[in-house]
């Protein structure tokens, strides 16, 4: 069964920590991202994974075996690296063939597991061609036809797409879930892009400094963020997260002084817990109503910077109390700098962290 699972891993470099106690569990035909920002552990973690760098603590177990001591060659995986190098010297054709050099293989099946792979990835038109002769987008595909033709346990990919320009990435993103969708292998893919992972993962992993913070659907890490360091890294424009006072909770509606402006909606009944204090309330730029007047339970803030973006434009606003709010308004909207706009926070695109950083939430 193609399964990964990483438990309570740990890797130091000296006294550094790159790496810690990270526990992740990757299903058959689940593409799982690891995602954070440069430097948080990703590569290192997916290395740890791929048998390149030795556990400092913690198991690595790829189909239910324990892999710590084994090399990379005995771990049947296939990993496509960012800097993948085509041999210059031999056909595409050559290229996906090779990792099939040590399987005793007749020609005719070779030929039959390329061809398979190279329609799959529409690579059939340049199986002849060397690699100067090709595109960088079919390089791409190369690479993962490379990865794909021996028929693994499972995929790992190292920032796959970040040699590409936009377009390609975006068309490349698609392709790649697609076939992945249909090999039902566990997959990791490294990205430090939140719209890669967002489109190609069925989970991510989000790190920060060589932990992982929080493992959910692209919906859960956006909807419903475990804390404010994933409330900030995932989505654009990003969330606001501003600083306030729980002044009171009862009845289901908490009572707040947010951005100097007294508020009081419906919020979780875990805002109960917490006892009358500082909070930080996330609300992203989309979860403001824009009323026309002033109004109770409004936020009032100054627009300072305007950027259009397209059908809708973002405004980049400052309370009387300092805070920078950023909101999206339908372009119609039609704000201009100076003007005062008051924002009302829609109660279930709320979040409430405690002073630890960690959301309250039931
Ligand atoms: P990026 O997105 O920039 O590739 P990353 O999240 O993949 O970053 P890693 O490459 O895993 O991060 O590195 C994590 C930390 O470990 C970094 O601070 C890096 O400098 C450090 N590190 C990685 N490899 C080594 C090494 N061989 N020796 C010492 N430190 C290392």
């Amino acid at each position: 069964m193609s399964t990964i699972e990483i438990k309570k891993i740990t890797k130091k470099f000296g006294e550094f920590t790159a790496v810690k106690d990270a526990d992740l569990s990757v299903k058959a035909g689940e593409v799982v991202c690891l995602l954070g920002p440069s430097g948080c552990g990703k590569t290192t973690t997916l290395r740890m994974i791929a048998g390149l760098e030795r556990t400092t603590e913690g198991d690595v177990v790829i189909a239910g075996k324990r892999m710590n001591e084994l090399p990379p060659e005995k771990r049947d995986i296939a990993m496509v690296f960012q800097f993948y190098a085509l041999y210059p010297a031999l056909s595409v054709g050559e290229n996906i063939a090779m990792p099939l050099h040590f399987e005793k293989l007749s020609t005719e099946e070779r030929n039959k597991r390329v061809n398979r792979v190279a329609k799959i990835l529409h690579l059939t038109e340049v199986l002849d061609r060397m690699p100067g002769q090709v595109s960088e987008g079919e390089k791409q595909r190369i690479a993962v036809a490379r990865a794909i033709v021996r028929d693994p346990n499972c995929f790992l990919f190292d920032e796959p797409l970040s040699r590409l320009d936009v377009e390609l990435r975006h068309s490349m993103r698609g392709q790649i879930k697609e076939v992945l969708s249909n090999l039902s292998k566990a997959t990791v893919i490294v990205t430090h892009d939140q719209l890669e992972a967002l489109t190609m993962a069925d989970r991510i992993a989000i790190m920060k400094d060589g932990m992982i913070e929080q493992v959910g659907t692209p919906h859960e890490v956006f909807a419903k963020p475990a804390n404010v360091f994933v409330a900030s890294f995932i989505g654009t424009p990003q969330m606001n997260l501003i600083e306030a006072e729980l002044k009171s909770f009862a009845k289901g509606v908490a009572s707040i002084a947010l951005a100097g402006s007294p508020v009081e909606m419906v919020a979780d009944p875990a805002v109960s817990k917490l006892k009358p204090s500082k909070v930080m309330i996330g609300i992203r730029p989309r979860a403001f109503n824009a009323q026309d007047k002033a109004a109770k339970d409004t936020i009032h803030a100054q627009a300072e910077l305007i950027e259009p973006m397209g059908a809708e434009t973002l405004v980049h606003a400052r309370t009387k109390a300092g805070a920078d709010i950023r909101v999206v308004v339908p372009r119609e909207k039609r704000v201009k700098i100076g003007e005062i706009l008051h924002l009302k926070p829609d109660p279930k695109q709320t979040h409430f962290f405690g002073e630890d950083g960690k959301a309250v939430r039931t």
